[in-house]
């Protein structure tokens, strides 16, 4: 019986280097520093990542544009956006963090496991939209994972989490109108991409299967703790998924340089702890968290180790950067209003939330 966790990454991951800018791979080789540090590997499956298909890529992007990302790179690569680089390499590290991503659902969904997997992948996905990459993003990974799930498993409900700084507009426009998909995001507001608010309940079939909730800057632990059980998890529960997806980018963490939010390492476990929770009751124990955003490279590797360590029940000494919140901070009252508002304007889409 294998015991522990899965872990997906891979050293072309480090392949995507757009030089001095803020989503490095000085990131991810600070999170697997951590990582071998707390002596992980002995704990841990690791999961091979494979390359996603054409086919696969094409559940969520359009021919056209993984075309164009394709030809760009290899012409040596160039800019998307002003914060979106492509290098040379850059095409095939995204398809094999896709994939990687891929190899966790795969898993989860097998006989044999691991149910639960965490891919220290990138370049990140969130922002991707089916069209074109923005906001450091090249393809959408999280909602590749989701359609692979429905597509290749044959899932008809799966739940994504998206707890990073900003909100995934991508993942939310890819399945907008579909209600085999719940996207669930807390982000700061105002702040980029300039998406993500509460009225966005999602149309058509999609109506009430996508949740917005905008927190204030100053947000930490006890804010996103009462917006996971006040309101993640009630609705998460009526729709009871059979997979839990997570986008886990890092960038609330109060050491953040481009977030004012006080999330710690510890808040981190204990709203992966309630995941945990989630997918025991309703989805086998199935849940892949994937790496998203996250600036400040030591807060990054506590925030996943504390998201590993949670996923696998590890016991993990954790640690964090110095200058943490103390009690009592990080919940500042426009978070609460927040929350009871869209608690009220979901009221009618979920059950849970109207006792
Ligand atoms: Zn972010």
């Amino acid at each position: 019986m294998p015991i522990g966790p899965g872990l997906v990454t891979h050293p072309d991951y480090l392949q995507h280097a757009p030089g001095n800018w803020p989503e490095s791979p000085e990131r991810l080789q600070a999170v697997l520093e951590r990582f071998r540090a707390a002596g992980v590997a002995e704990r841990t499956q690791p999961i091979r990542p494979r390359p996603a298909t054409r086919r696969e890529l094409e559940l969520v992007h359009t021919p056209q544009y993984l075309t164009s990302l394709h030809q760009l790179a290899h012409r040596n690569g160039g800019y998307l956006d002003l914060d979106t680089i492509v290098t040379a390499r850059s095409y095939e590290v995204a398809v094999l963090a896709a994939g990687g991503c891929l190899a966790a659902v795969d898993a989860a969904c097998s006989a044999e496991g691991p149910v639960a997997s965490l891919c220290l992948v990138r370049p990140p996905g969130h922002h991707a939209m089916p069209g074109r990459g923005m906001g450091f993003c090249l393809l959408n990974n999280v909602a590749l994972a989701a359609a692979h799930a429905l597509a290749e498993h044959s899932l008809r409900r799966v739940l994504v989490v998206d707890w990073d700084l900003h909100h995934g507009n991508g993942t939310e426009a890819v399945f907008y109108s579909r209600s085999d998909v719940l996207y669930q995001s807390v982000h700061q507001s105002p702040c980029y991409p300039g998406t993500g608010w509460l009225t966005d309940v999602g149309e058509g079939e999609g109506e009430g299967y996508n949740v917005n909730l905008p927190f204030p800057p100053g947000a930490g632990d006890e804010a996103f703790e009462q917006a996971f059980t006040r309101l993640f998890v009630p609705i998460a529960r009526d729709y009871a998924p059979e997979l839990v997806l997570v986008s886990s980018g890092h960038d609330a963490h109060f050491a953040d340089p481009l977030g004012s939010m006080q999330v710690t390492a510890r808040g981190y476990r204990r709203l992966a702890a309630h995941l945990v929770d989630l997918a025991r009751e309703t989805a086998g124990g199935r849940i892949v968290a994937i790496m998203e955003g996250g600036y400040n490279e030591a807060a990054l590797g506590w925030s996943l180790l504390a998201v590993l360590d949670a996923l696998g029940g590890l016991e993990l000494d954790l640690g964090d950067v110095e200058g943490a919140p103390g009690p009592g901070e990080g919940m500042p009252p426009e978070a609460r209003q927040r929350i009871e508002q869209v608690r009220k304007l979901h009221a009618k889409h979920w059950p849970s939330l109207s006792s």
